[in-house]
């Protein structure tokens, strides 16, 4: 193994083929990747999208963080428009949804605010849009969109280097059932969340993490099924002191006993994303490996305690375990512009916005997030967009959140599209271009697209 063994081999030189030429490659089908593909392809490229497994949504389907942070900000008012409200306005059809309805976003009234602080979607105080999807719904949606949008998908390919002449990307090289194939693009996006495709290609990069902060752990979640949800929440509610109580002897038992179980669209299925384990790497697969390890005899000992003490869960059984392992941060692009938390502390704007994250608690205004952040200090013909971002880890632990990973991705893509149509570096693209193509898209792209509820029709 590899711990103490320098043992090297060298791999013959091999010529492999080139599977497929495309104006515009994004790797990596999650949050990102998919909107990425989806608004490049609205905007008139013709794209492909690589995904190392066999479907869309990375961590929010694969990975079960189906819980998807806030897109109002305090006050109630929609930040995140574009796709990422397109998907959960689809899952909302489907009754894949879980959330307030729009006339209860930014209610401070306590009951509203603790009734929906059980259901992921009430924070310090106020009702938030932060709803809970069903992962398979949210797959099907994907596929749909994907088709609609005329994306070629490749599942089942894993991207392994990176394809540069000169200072310039020229896409990617995947391993595959087939073997090695090469997929040429025009321009690259990289949306992998690990920033695969930009590290391998020389781009800058920040990969700091340390052991003791929530910013990289790393855990597999999981869901158990047959649970009375509503017994289960109708107890925490009317007996918080017994729950806090319940909770805390759990942690005196053994400190990883104490998971939270939250709320999913299906009232007999409870999820927990957690355990979160620190001082691992997740771009290391000794790591990686003693984390599936240590979840998942994790979530026996969670199961068994469940049953014996938690209203609601006496008959509970595992649903599933996540198929992807959560990795919350590995590799940060050094981008043309990086987002710190000096950024949210003057007053959250920028004139190069392309989206927006809300603010970090209320005393926050609504981040607008620049264009820079997607583009590498000196790399060409590649952007990067998702958990991969150019921040930093203050600002990542909101900028990673699902809604942010499909902000980003619709701006890659439609940066993209603009250069490719163009014929021009991404870098040479005003911003105003970008933005206009993305309000055209529907996206919010600054404050001054955010309608004040009161205004509301
Ligand atoms: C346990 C946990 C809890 C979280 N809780 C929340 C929450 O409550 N709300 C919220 O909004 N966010 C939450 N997050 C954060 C959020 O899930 C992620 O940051 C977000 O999904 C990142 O999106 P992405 O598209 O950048 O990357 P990912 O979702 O990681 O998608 C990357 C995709 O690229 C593919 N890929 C990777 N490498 C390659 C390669 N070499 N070749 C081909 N394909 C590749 C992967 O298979 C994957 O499909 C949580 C994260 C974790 C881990």
């Amino acid at each position: 193994m590899r711990p103490g063994n320098h043992e090297t081999i060298r791999e013959p030189e091999r010529t492999i083929p080139v599977y497929r030429t495309s104006e515009i490659l994004v790797v990596g089908g999650g949050p990102a990747g998919v909107c990425a593909a989806i608004s490049a392809a609205r905007a008139g490229a013709e794209v492909t999208l690589v995904e190392r497994y066999g479907c869309l949504g990375g961590l929010s389907t694969g990975g079960l963080v189906i819980w998807i942070d806030r897109m109002t900000d305090w006050e109630g008012q929609l930040v995140v428009g574009g796709l990422g409200k397109e998907i959960t306005d689809a899952c909302d059809a489907e009754n894949a949804l879980i959330g307030p309805p729009r006339e209860q976003w930014g209610s401070k009234d306590k009951k509203l605010a603790a009734y929906w602080g059980m259901r992921t979607a009430g924070h310090r105080g106020t009702v938030n849009f932060s709803p809970t999807a069903d992962p398979e719904i949210l797959k099907l949606i994907l596929n749909d969109m994907v088709r609609e949008a005329g994306v070629q998908v490749l599942f089942h390919s894993w991207a392994v280097a990176s394809l540069v002449e000169g200072n310039s990307v020229t896409g990617a090289i995947f391993e595959s059932k087939e073997g090695r194939f090469a997929v040429r693009g025009g321009l690259s996006i990289d949306c992998s969340g690990d920033g695969d495709i930009f590290a391998g290609a020389g781009a800058e990069f920040e990969n700091d993490f340390d052991s003791v902060s929530a910013h990289a752990r790393l855990n597999t979640s999981f869901r158990f099924g047959n649970v009375d949800m509503r017994r289960f929440l109708d107890f925490r509610m009317i007996y918080p002191e017994k729950y806090s109580q319940l909770m805390r002897e759990a942690s005196s038992e053994d400190e990883w006993l104490t998971n939270t179980a939250f709320v999913t669209p299906n009232d007999t299925i409870a999820l927990f994303l957690t355990p979160k384990f620190s001082g691992y790497s997740a771009l290391k697969v000794s790591d990686l490996t003693e984390v599936e390890f240590r979840s998942r005899d994790t979530m026996r000992k969670v199961l068994a305690w469940y049953r014996a003490n938690m209203p609601g869960f006496e008959r509970a059984w595992i649903h599933d375990t996540a198929s992807q392992i959560g990795t919350r941060h590995s590799r940060r692009l050094r981008g043309t512009r990086r987002v710190d938390i000096a950024q949210w502390r003057e007053d959250g704007s920028s004139a190069e916005s392309i989206g927006m994250c809300p603010g970090l608690s209320p005393e926050f205004s609504t981040l607008e997030i620049p264009f820079g952040v997607l583009l590498p200090e000196k790399l060409d013909g590649i952007l990067a967009a998702g958990r991969n971002l150019s921040c930093d880890t203050t600002s990542h632990a909101a900028l990673r959140e699902i809604p942010e990973c499909w902000v980003m991705g619709q701006a890659a893509g439609v940066g993209a599209a603009l250069a490719i149509r163009s014929g021009r570096q991404v870098r040479e693209i005003p911003v105003a271009e970008i933005q206009a193509e993305l309000r055209r898209q529907g996206a919010l792209v600054s404050r001054a697209d955010c309608i004040p509820r009161d205004r509301e029709n």
